[in-house]
């Protein structure tokens, strides 16, 4: 599946997968534990492991504006949070997430943030899973 083919999610739709995902680990002990993803299982954005095996997640939606080419850059702290912290807002409208895609892990139905980050001299996948509670109302 390519990204073109991704339907877009707002904030709202991302809060209410996120929820349902949780809900649904909370009642199979299994999941909260889940052995495919839990490498991946961490508050704030890190780069995918290189030994992750990617057809552990599936894609499933996209937070990216098929409108806009030229998405901000600007990220969104209003606590005071940086890029990296593990209680940064999930904001879909600000960097990176604006950049995203969705994916789901096969096996728990955990839902984690992906987007490539493109320095310099490098290329970086990275991943964050995402939790309900840091979504922007
Ligand atoms: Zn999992």
């Amino acid at each position: 599946m390519d990204a073109a083919s991704l339907s877009r999610w707002t904030a709202a739709d991302l809060r209410q997968a996120a929820h349902a995902a949780q809900s649904s680990r909370n009642t199979n002990p299994v999941a909260a534990a889940c052995p495919a993803c839990h490498a991946l299982v961490c508050p704030g954005w890190e780069s995918l492991p290189v030994y992750f095996d990617q057809n552990r997640l599936e894609p499933v939606a996209t937070l990216r504006s098929p409108d806009d080419d030229t998405p901000t850059v600007e990220e969104h702290h209003p606590d005071g949070t940086h890029g990296w912290s593990a209680d940064a807002p999930i904001a879909p409208d600000w960097f990176p997430y604006n950049r995203c895609d969705v994916w789901r892990c096969r096996t728990c139905s955990r839902l984690f943030l992906r987007y490539t980050e493109y320095g310099g001299y490098y290329v970086d996948e990275r991943v964050r899973e995402v939790r309900a509670d840091l979504i922007p109302q």
